[in-house]
């Protein structure tokens, strides 16, 4: 790639090429057809540590296609590839990976800044085709109707050849044509409103083709070791758009570490206590000494040997993510966990030597009332007396999302949730430390996922005034 001359295109190639030095190839992706931008929306610390960003370049490049990633910085005007730094204004097909709501604002950003029109309506044949999918559009894919030109739904896994196809054709008619043939792809623009949705199995098992030290994983390879959630928290899309699950087979598993085990290992899944083969699994993890780390797990179906061996890589914390704050709340959020249960998880971690612990929960439900918090608090002195040398508590407001069971309740109003988080500050025992979610930002999260059609243009074009 040649050099920019200016010094802003210059700083702007040279912070996307350090990334691409830190990045260390497990294995080589290459192909020779057309190019494909895949865009993550996002910083590159957020992108590395999504595997779609890497298996869906992975999935294409098998066809032959010349996928590069890109990213997202507020400061980026040319918007460089990683692969080869090239200027995304060389790219015909430009594909989005929507893996969270607020990331909306910089989809829409990052078109604006290269002139190219939100509204596919307005649009002319010179701009690139734009194709929208991600576990958002699963759960409401009229959020980008306006915007992409096809919205793609579900998992490419079960359609890879038959879309790579189609974007390997040169001419821009035949490739929208052909896309619109494939069962996953909405298009509003043409009319397409029938769909299917399917979830890809994990086999081949989905994993990175490199590692980096700046992803949230830390120069693990990422692996996914199940897709989807057995359970149904009111809460959380995951239980209610991914099904059925799927869970990579043992042996493809097992095969896998062992030709990648001079590595360590991040294991990608829901939950992976729900791993139907755990036993086995860790099993081989331990007489094969790997080093890993999860991505999630239940604490009321953590055991002592999948305790001990996170914490030989680099836990330093236990992480549990009770949400509700009491018995009662996590009842109304289906749950499925008792006080009980959390305690006598604790009691393992604190056995095989973790001293510090962080919990996750959700506050801002019409049911709360202040003998909840104060169940809260109580249950954190207990922690407290079960040795836990550091207690971290993120609190986070409820964010209804469509799809679950609280699709129709409405967000808590910031100051009912500022006066509810004031009394967790005031109540907590010394010793835990406290952080809150940025009210503003899951509002925003909330206001994306309930948008429709060209109320999402109305939207994010009121965000670039404010
Ligand atoms: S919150 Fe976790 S356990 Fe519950 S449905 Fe979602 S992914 Fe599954």
């Amino acid at each position: 790639m040649r050099r920019p001359r200016d010094s802003e295109s210059f700083k702007e190639y040279n912070f996307v090429l350090n990334y691409q030095k830190s990045e260390a190839e497990i294995f080589k992706l290459k192909g020779n057809l057309q190019k494909v931008a895949l865009i993550f929306p996002n910083s590159y610390k957020i992108a590395s540590g999504s595997l779609a960003w890497s298996w869906i370049q992975n999935l294409l490049t098998k066809n032959n296609l010349n996928v590069q990633r890109f990213f997202y910085e507020d400061w980026f005007s040319k918007f460089y590839s990683l692969e080869e730094q090239v200027p995304i204004d060389e790219f015909q097909i430009w594909l989005f990976t929507f893996q969270f709501e607020n990331d909306l604002i910089n989809i829409a950003r990052m078109l604006k800044k290269k002139g190219i029109p939100l509204s596919f309506q307005q649009r002319e044949s010179y701009h690139p085709i734009i194709i929208i999918g991600g576990p958002v559009t699963l759960f409401n894919h009229r959020i980008v109707e306006d915007i992409a030109d096809f919205v793609f739904i579900g998992d490419l896994e079960c359609c890879s050849n038959q879309f790579s196809e189609a974007l390997s054709l040169d001419n821009k008619e035949e490739i929208e044509n052909n896309l619109l043939k494939i069962p996953q792809i909405y298009s509003k623009k043409y009319r397409k409103t029938n769909y299917e949705n399917c979830i890809g199995n994990l086999s081949p098992i989905p994993m990175a083709h490199y590692i980096t030290p700046h992803s949230p994983f830390k120069n693990k390879l990422l692996i996914e070791i199940g897709r989807g959630c057995i359970r149904r928290c009111a809460f959380c899309v995951t239980g209610y758009t991914k099904k059925p699950v799927k869970f990579a087979k043992l042996d493809d598993f097992i095969e896998t570490l062992d030709r990648f085990k001079h590595h360590e290992f991040g294991l990608i899944s829901a939950t992976i206590t729900d791993y139907p083969y755990l036993d086995e699994l860790l099993d081989y993890i331990e007489n094969n000494e790997i080093r890993f780390s999860v991505s999630s797990m239940r604490v009321d179906k953590v055991n002592e040997k999948l305790l001990k061996l996170l914490r030989i890589t680099d836990h330093h914390s236990f992480t549990v993510a009770p949400e509700g704050i009491s018995q009662k709340m996590r009842d109304i959020m289906l749950k499925d966990l008792s006080t009980e249960q959390i305690v006598k998880g604790l009691e393992i971690g604190r056995k095989v030597g973790f001293e510090n612990v962080k919990f996750y929960y959700i506050i801002g439900l019409e049911e709360e009332t202040e003998e909840d918090y104060k169940e809260l608090i109580e249950f954190l002195n207990q922690v407290l007396k079960l040795g836990y040398k550091e207690v971290s508590v993120s609190i986070n407001p409820l964010v209804p999302k469509l799809s679950t069971p609280f699709a129709n309740r409405k967000m808590i109003d910031k100051k009912e949730y500022e006066k509810r988080t004031a009394y967790i500050k005031k109540s907590v025992p010394k010793g835990v430390k406290l952080n809150f979610e940025s009210y503003k930002s899951m509002k925003i999260q909330y206001e994306i996922s309930h948008l429709n059609g060209n109320e999402s243009i109305r939207y994010v074009q009121e965000k670039f005034e404010e």
